[in-house]
């Protein structure tokens, strides 16, 4: 579907990279609002994010402080000068933000995977001209992602805009969720004219890695920022590692490098963003699959087998180079590398039957 979009800036809202949208991860008090508000205003932040309803992953959380946070926002528009922003997850979300007069609407990664709640914030939007901010789904799907801008389009909105947030996976890994940078780049060669945003606060998980994030998305030519800013955030009810207060969010937008390089250098660091996505995605592999051969180790011992089972090893090579060949891939390539992997594995397996090291 060919999509003719427009501008989700606000008069007033510099089209500069990085445009930049902050506040906290949950509104919580009329005092923490405003006080984040002020903090912000005097940095010249104009788009103010919060949540009033929080989808949390466990009941028992903070869930959000709902309809009543809405008046707070208001006061944070009045005394300010800011647009305010809040996330919606249903219709009825979509009708309370709107009688608050909530500027721009976001909608989250979990509402994102279903259809059936994108369809009705959709229909509750009909005939509305307000910015949506769609974030990616928590699943790496990008088909389910442009779905709901054809949702969104479908029932007449036209200024969108994708806020990439990473995608959650099962194993241990450095960020809460993966960035997988070739998602939004294939995002980006399919629907150019959708500004994209990145959420590195939720990619990353931790303050620590809120500069790098945001500078690896200026580097990709990312239009702007989804930044969460808290005046306390060590008190945060909601995301408290990963809230960052206005000062250090002043800090990190100004050091942050904007490179408007030309189309050349663009592709390149685009192809060797995919490259770095790639391999984040064979060391996560890497790392399961050593998990699961210790494992084998540990039943192995249980089971007082030995580690070597020659016959298994060749019909692996064997496999996987048969594999290989049908993608493109040398079999000669694919052994070395299976034998680097065995060789560790049997390592892996060793440690556990000589009990020399603990076990994580
Ligand atoms: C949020 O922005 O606070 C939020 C809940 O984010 P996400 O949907 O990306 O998890
Ligand atoms: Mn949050």
């Amino acid at each position: 579907m060919e999509m003719k979009l427009e501008s989700i800036l606000l008069p007033g809202v510099d089209a500069q990279r990085p445009i930049v949208i902050a506040g906290p991860c949950s509104a919580e008090s009329e005092e923490q609002v405003l006080e984040t508000a002020r903090g912000l205003a005097s940095k010249g932040i104009k788009i103010f994010r919060a949540g009033i309803w929080k989808p949390r992953t466990k009941p028992g959380g903070f869930e959000g402080i709902g309809v009543p946070g809405l008046a707070w926002l208001k006061k944070v528009k009045e005394e300010t000068g800011m647009y305010v922003m809040t996330e919606v997850a249903t219709k009825d979300h979509v009708f309370e933000a709107l009688k608050a007069g909530v500027d721009m609407l976001w909608i989250g990664a979990r509402t994102t995977v279903n259809p059936f709640a994108v369809q009705e914030i959709a229909d509750a939007l009909k005939g509305v001209d307000i910015p949506v901010l769609v974030k990616n789904p928590v699943n790496p799907d990008l088909e389910l992602w442009i779905g709901a801008f054809e949702r969104l389009y479908g029932a007449g909105l036209r200024r969108l805009a994708a806020i990439h947030r990473g995608f959650s996976s099962y194993d241990k890994k450095i960020y809460r969720n993966l960035p997988l940078w070739h998602i939004p780049i294939e995002l980006r060669r399919r629907m150019p004219s959708l500004p994209i945003f990145c959420d590195p606060s939720h990619m990353g998980g931790t303050r620590e890695l809120v500069a790098p994030l945001s500078q690896q998305a200026m580097d990709l030519s990312f239009d702007g920022l989804m930044i969460e800013s808290h005046c306390n955030p060590d008190n945060a009810l909601s995301d408290a590692k990963q809230q960052i207060t206005p000062d250090v969010l002043d800090y990190v937008l100004n050091v942050l490098v904007i490179r408007e390089s030309n189309q050349t250098t663009e592709n390149l660091t685009a192809l060797r963003r995919q490259i770095d996505g790639i391999d984040e995605q064979l060391l996560e592999l890497l790392a399961k699959r050593m998990r699961i051969s210790r494992e084998i180790g540990t039943y192995k011992k249980e089971h007082s087998m030995p580690i070597l089972q020659s016959p298994r090893y060749n019909e692996i090579l064997e496999n996987r180079s048969s594999m290989g060949k049908q993608m493109d891939l040398s079999p000669e390539f694919v052994k070395s590398i299976l034998r680097e992997i065995h060789e560790e594995s049997v390592r892996q397996q060793m440690i556990i039957m000589n009990d020399c090291e603990k076990e994580e």
